[in-house]
């Protein structure tokens, strides 16, 4: 029988109140791995009122910061030692490469580590007045229940990247993952029990977008709302969050440029262009689709990245020797080729890709794909295509490229090849990316705060800045 996984609500496994399983398959071969709760209103008024009493409980709230802290890195300890189980699990679930997830998760301890750290740095200061007789003083509070929702390319680093500073701020979580990637998340909630959390300090609600996720933006007892996923629902997120002047941390979808000059190394360059855009089969949101050369290597560029694509080993995400994997689902597989039909009948030519390949296996697989012959006025150009496309167009003088890197609603990344240093402080000062990678792509790191510009985000994630999101600033005013 097909394994069953249930909510995790006031530190235990819940049923769903309707009764309803979903199912969940892997991506890669489309056997069932197990079946959903079906979370609906009445799961999620249970998570937030254990949430709530949580936060409200001695348990929490009588915790020292230090205490927190303590908890967060026996969690660290543990994801550790389940480092390879999540992994697995993950990419079981979404298809990306087993090593790939591998190496993701063994760095997720370092998420709870550095907020573990964090928890009793949160200060208030002491701020001089017109007054002398008067002491004023501010403090950080904890905002209460944060509702996270999340996608579903990385599912536990972004849970983590927003659980971790609510935590060490002393929050209370329900988080919503994505109908399709639950299993881990439900799995690091078993670890936040066995850590010692006090139970409803974290809840775990499954199911789809409009259901459970929308019934947890709407329920009246939320602080807040953490949220990573596409620019059009975090825009009705946050309009709902408005109407109820809550906050909201919003990372959103991106099409970022990734652009070489001519003094650039264009071996490294084009080895960044690919990690930018193939990587995860394209499905990141700092994914660099739009690749602008300067005119004197594009042909070069163009050579060496559609040659890459076309050697790139598609198969099975378990396999070590895989490079790259299937897409999530069925709906994004459809997403991604009829993008690349709509850039043909635009005037675009494929140079690589642009099929589904036979790998011998029936899951959801897309030919790493290179477009040629395209423009800033395409929509395979302007549009989240969150899949292996990369769109190469040529330029010539800097100021035309920042010109079309910035033409884009999105602003969450960019790159820039070159050996010229005061090229890249100046290019990285002109482009309107909340990221900007010189000479690499993708870095990353908890430590390091990142948002996305224009339609990419709203807030902060990562670093300290990141601590900030999760508390609300008091003044105190004591007549001495
Ligand atoms: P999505 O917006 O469809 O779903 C994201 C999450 O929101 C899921 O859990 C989904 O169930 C939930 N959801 C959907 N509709 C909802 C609603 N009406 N109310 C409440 N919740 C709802 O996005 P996706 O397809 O899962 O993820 C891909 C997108 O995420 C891409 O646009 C990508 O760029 C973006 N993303 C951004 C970042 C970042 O850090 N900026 C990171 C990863 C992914």
């Amino acid at each position: 029988m097909t394994e069953r996984v249930d909510h995790f609500i006031g530190g235990a496994p819940s049923g769903p109140a309707n009764g309803e399983y979903f199912v969940s398959t892997n991506p890669a071969t489309l056997e069932t791995l197990y079946e959903v709760a079906r979370g609906g209103e009445e799961d999620v008024r249970r998570a937030v009122a254990a949430a709530k009493r949580a936060f409200e409980s001695p348990a929490w709230a009588g915790l020292t910061p230090t205490k927190r802290g303590h908890l967060l890195r026996r969690l660290a300890d543990l994801v550790g030692e389940h480092a390879d189980e999540l992994a697995r699990l993950e990419s079981l679930d979404n298809g990306k490469l087993l090593r790939e997830m591998r190496g993701q998760l063994a760095t997720l301890p370092e998420y709870l580590y550095y907020y573990g750290g964090l928890a009793d740095k949160v200060q208030g200061a002491q701020v001089p007045t017109m007054n002398p007789a008067i002491l004023n003083y501010t403090q950080r509070e904890p905002l209460g229940v944060v509702g996270a929702i999340t996608p579903w390319n990385s599912p536990l680093t972004l849970t983590t990247s927003k659980l971790a500073p609510a935590l060490a701020a002393g929050n209370t979580v329900v988080i919503k993952p994505s109908e399709h990637t639950s299993r881990t998340v439900l799995r690091f909630a078993e670890l936040v029990a066995e850590a010692g959390f006090p139970d409803g300090v974290v809840n775990v609600v499954t199911g789809y977008g409009g259901e459970a996720g929308a019934a947890l933006v709407a329920h009246p007892d939320l602080a807040k709302i953490s949220f990573t996923g596409s620019t059009a629902t975090g825009s009705r997120i946050a309009q709902q969050a408005a109407a109820r002047f809550i906050g909201c941390t919003l990372e959103l979808g991106g099409k970022s440029p990734n652009i070489v000059f001519a003094d650039a190394n264009v071996q490294n360059a084009a080895m960044g262009v690919i990690a930018g855009i193939f990587a995860a089969a394209g499905q990141t949101c700092i994914a660099g689709s739009r690749v602008f050369a300067h005119r004197s290597v594009y042909d070069e560029l163009v050579e060496l990245v559609s040659r890459r694509a076309e050697s790139i080993v598609i198969g099975d995400p378990m396999h070590d020797s895989t490079e790259l994997g299937p897409l999530a689902f069925g709906d994004q597989l459809e997403k991604v080729e009829s993008y690349v039909h709509l850039g043909v009948d635009e005037g675009a030519r494929v140079r690589s890709g642009g099929a589904r390949p036979d790998v011998g296996l029936p899951g959801y697989y897309f030919s790493p794909t290179v477009l040629t012959d395209v423009n800033n006025d395409m929509r395979v150009v302007r549009e989240e295509i969150f899949g292996p496309v990369a769109a190469i167009m040529p330029f010539d003088t800097e100021d035309e490229v920042v010109a079309l890197a910035n033409d884009t609603d999105y602003g969450l990344a960019a790159g820039v090849w070159t050996q010229n240093l005061a090229r890249a402080h100046r290019m990285a000062r002109r482009l309107e990316a909340g990221t900007v990678w010189i000479n690499t792509y993708r870095a990353m790191s908890p430590m390091s705060p990142r948002q996305g510009f224009k339609s990419s985000g709203v807030g902060i994630e990562h670093g300290l800045e990141s601590m900030h999101e999760y508390t609300r600033l008091k003044s105190v005013w004591v007549n001495t």
